[in-house]
């Protein structure tokens, strides 16, 4: 029969054993941050109906225009897309279960997300998303809560990102201000690029945004629409200020701010760095106040951010936060036979001892034992050899040390029933 090669899809990746370490500790720290701040976990379906998004992410976006997978159900007709972010399946699952009713909600999550880009660097077609949403919360205490969360999950995982702070103000001082932007972009309709004339009467602001060199200059120029916030908003941006302030975190006012998604208000951020060529922005949030009432829900205030796990993961790796994980913490090599039977019996007790054992699979060769025990990176290996265990013995040799550094120790017999007290609970083993 010919062979087919059948290989992932573009723009989507595996994720390797090796890889492993990296991913558990960017997601165990994130869980643990979002933990430490009171947000509980939300899980929502990949598969949502393409309606929501429609709605919810906004028609004149780039996800709606062209990043979204959607398809017909070939069952029933339905029209669905594979989620291309959460934050609308989140504030949909919170009207359809009504969670706001009695509280407000401090939420996290964390999955895949897809979008139909060109893949490159940092840009995928499947990558994961970790965020937070507080839900039923006015601002600005809450706004400065996430800035703190995402600072101290920098922190932990030992990268730097510097902060980029906006605000898009009410709805009412965007629409003069979109007056005056459109005006503007009009009497410069010459050095517009197609895109930026599509999206003139569509999605003005999101021209701002543009990445087009030669729209630069005149974009610099235009109206600024922090020069139309009333006092108001311009009250709730200097509290936001005066909260992050006062918690030490640096930041700068980036006027051009504005995010892809059109539901924001007041509250718009984002943490870039420098490293990760030009997908520089590892985490984008803020307020988004009229999102819950535009899903159908009751009129709910909410703020949130989402960051690209992908390119955390690649700044980790560049601090040197990439260390091998260990496969197990002890080896249990065997001759077959018996000695098999008394290897599985140790696997279990030294598990039951809270220790991540491996024991041996395959060939029975101490060799060929040995050499896995080293793959796997383990600390130990306990060897229960023909003679020793038919007198009651085992031998364990220690192969690296906590930090994972090779050892070049003797092996030592020990009573098989001291086995239990030299490997207690306790990581490190007592021979005391
Ligand atoms: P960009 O301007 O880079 O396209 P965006 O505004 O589309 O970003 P958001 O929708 O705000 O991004 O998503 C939040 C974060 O998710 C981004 O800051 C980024 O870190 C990450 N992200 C977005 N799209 C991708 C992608 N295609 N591949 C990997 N990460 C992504
Ligand atoms: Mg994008």
């Amino acid at each position: 029969m010919a062979k087919i090669k059948i290989t992932g899809i573009k723009g989507m990746n595996d994720m390797l054993p090796e890889e492993a370490g990296i991913w558990e500790k960017f997601e165990d720290t994130a869980r643990c941050v979002a933990a430490s701040y009171g947000y509980r976990q939300i899980r929502t379906p990949i598969l949502e109906a393409t309606g929501l998004f429609a709605r919810g992410v906004g028609e004149a976006t780039d996800i709606v225009e062209k990043e979204m997978y959607s398809f017909t159900d070939s069952m029933n007709g339905e029209q669905l897309t594979l989620r291309p972010e959460c934050t609308s399946a989140v504030c949909r699952c919170a009207i359809e279960h009504n969670i706001t009713y009695n509280a407000p909600q401090r939420l996290w999550y964390f999955g895949p997300m897809f979008r139909h880009e060109r893949p490159q660097r940092g840009r995928y077609r499947q990558f994961y998303q970790f965020g937070c949403e507080a839900l039923g919360f006015g601002g600005p205490d809450v706004d400065i809560e996430l800035l703190s969360l995402t600072a101290r999950l920098w922190k932990n995982l030992g990268i730097k990102a510097s902060l980029q702070l906006n605000s898009l103000g009410a709805t009412e001082e965007r629409a003069r201000h979109r007056e005056a932007l459109v005006a503007y972009l009009k009497d410069n309709y010459d050095v517009l690029d197609e895109d930026a004339r599509r999206r003139l009467e569509t999605n003005p602001l999101r021209i701002l945004d543009t990445k087009n060199p030669d729209m630069q200059a005149m974009v610099e120029a235009a109206p600024r629409l922090l020069d139309f916030l009333g006092e108001d908003s311009r009250r709730f941006l200097g509290s936001l200020e005066a909260g992050v302030q006062a918690l030490g975190i640096d930041y700068t006012i980036n006027p051009r701010l504005v995010r892809g998604l059109d539901y924001y208000n007041h509250t718009v951020f984002e943490w870039v760095t420098d490293q990760l060529g030009s997908q520089g922005t590892i985490c984008g949030g803020g307020r988004y106040d009229p999102l819950i009432e535009m899903l159908g829900g009751r009129a709910t205030p909410a703020a949130g951010f989402a960051i690209g796990a992908e390119r955390v993961i690649e700044l980790v790796r560049a601090a040197g936060g990439d260390k091998p994980v260990a496969a197990c913490d002890i080896y249990v090599a065997h001759q077959g036979g018996h000695t098999e039977l008394v290897a599985r019996q140790i696997g279990e007790q030294l598990r039951d001892a809270g220790h991540r054992v491996i024991v041996h699979a395959g060939s029975t060769s101490f060799k060929s034992s040995m050499k896995r025990a080293d793959q796997s990176l383990a600390q130990w290996a306990v060897i229960c050899g023909e003679n020793e265990v038919n007198a009651g013995q085992v031998a364990i040799k220690r192969l690296r040390d906590a930090q994972g550094n090779q050892q070049f120790a003797e092996q030592m017999t020990i009573a098989l029933e001291s086995l239990s007290e030299i490997f207690g609970a306790a990581k490190e083993p007592d021979f005391s």
